[in-house]
């Protein structure tokens, strides 16, 4: 449906967008995830043709963004993160200017008109001048033009900002609901969003795309559990003595200590936790020392974001990450 390669952009000598390359299937909603800057609307600006590609290629079902606009922008309703509403019209009037510019009229425009009025609940307010509308409203009237000419992909660039909680909650199931009939796409700096909202993540951070896949397999791959915490009757010092012949512990930590027992975290860098519980286990059994209590901590997908944000100098992107 949508295949980008090596996507980049450089704003004079700032590189924004570096050498992304991804495909989008049909009929499910995408989430573009990346903090500030990241090059989120920088990548949707050009993939649906309203920004220039220093290099790379955008086709929509096969029609390249640049040499067949007409043909691959006719599969595309987009909302930028500053739509240009005309503040004076009402939402019909604005509805009815932007169908005409994407080539409907007649009875085919009055009816998709309708349609999109219905899906994006503003028939209550399609007469009201679009300035004395809330932003949760004027969010929902974007998406209307967006749905006009029934284009099979839907790209919304950060659509629930500056939106009150209330207002967020419904531009969510609307999303939800046009994926149901739209290949949707859609970005956000709010984990929780995408991650309740989304099939397939694609985390972006420093124009990379750092990582692409279901929030349950981005959960699975990456964050293997990789700390342990645990209750002993050993004192520090014993710990470590018993400990130092675990191989992979990678950081220990003692967070507590009192004359009858001592709680420490133990990081490992390793895959297997199971298997250093174990070398635990057995070290404490010979060290004639015993574990109260013992814990896996299981990473979230917010350690995910974190990690991958924070750190993506590193040039491997994070699904490729070794084990
Ligand atoms: P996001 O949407 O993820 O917040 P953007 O795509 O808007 O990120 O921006 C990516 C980076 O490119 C940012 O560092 C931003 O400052 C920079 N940038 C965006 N637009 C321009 C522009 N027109 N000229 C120069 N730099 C820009
Ligand atoms: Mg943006």
């Amino acid at each position: 449906m949508i295949s980008v390669e090596h996507l980049t952009k450089y704003y004079g000598s700032f590189l924004a967008v570096d050498d992304i390359s991804f495909e989008i299937d049909k009929g499910h909603v995408y989430g573009f995830l990346g903090p500030n800057g990241a090059g989120k609307s920088t990548t949707m600006n050009i993939m649906t043709g309203c920004l220039s590609a220093t290099s790379g290629h955008v086709r929509i079902d096969g029609h390249d963004i640049f040499d067949e606009p007409d043909k691959a922008k006719r599969q595309i309703g987009y909302l930028p993160e500053h739509p240009p509403l005309y503040m004076s019209d009402s939402p019909l009037e604005y509805l009815r200017f932007v169908g005409e510019a994407k080539g409907l009229h007649g009875t085919e425009l009055d009816r998709q008109i309708d349609e999109v009025i219905h899906k994006t609940g503003i028939a209550g307010v399609k007469n009201r001048r679009i300035s004395n509308l809330s932003k949760g409203y004027r969010q929902r009237v974007g998406i209307a033009q967006a749905l006009l000419g029934n284009p099979r992909v839907i790209i919304l660039d950060e659509p629930t900002v500056g939106l009150d909680p209330l207002q967020i909650i419904e531009i969510r199931d609307l999303i939800k609901e046009l994926g149901q009939t739209h290949t949707v796409i859609f970005s956000s700096h709010i984990l929780s969003e995408v991650q309740t909202i989304c099939d397939e993540i694609l985390m972006i951070s420093k124009g990379k795309l750092v990582a692409f896949d279901t929030p349950a397999n981005l959960e699975k791959k990456l964050l293997a559990p990789n700390e342990i915490r645990l209750t002993t009757d050993a004192n520090p010092d014993q710990l470590r003595h018993i400990l130092e012949k675990v191989p992979a512990i990678s950081r220990l930590t003692v967070e507590e200590s009192s004359g009858r027992w001592t709680v420490a975290r133990i990081n490992t860098d390793r895959r297997d936790i199971y298997e250093l519980s174990r070398a635990i286990y057995l070290a404490f059994a010979a060290g004639d020392k015993v574990i109260l209590e013992m814990a896996l901590k299981k990473g979230t997908l917010e350690d995910v974001f974190i990690e991958l944000t924070e750190s993506s100098t590193n040039e491997k992107p994070a699904g490729q990450k070794e084990a």
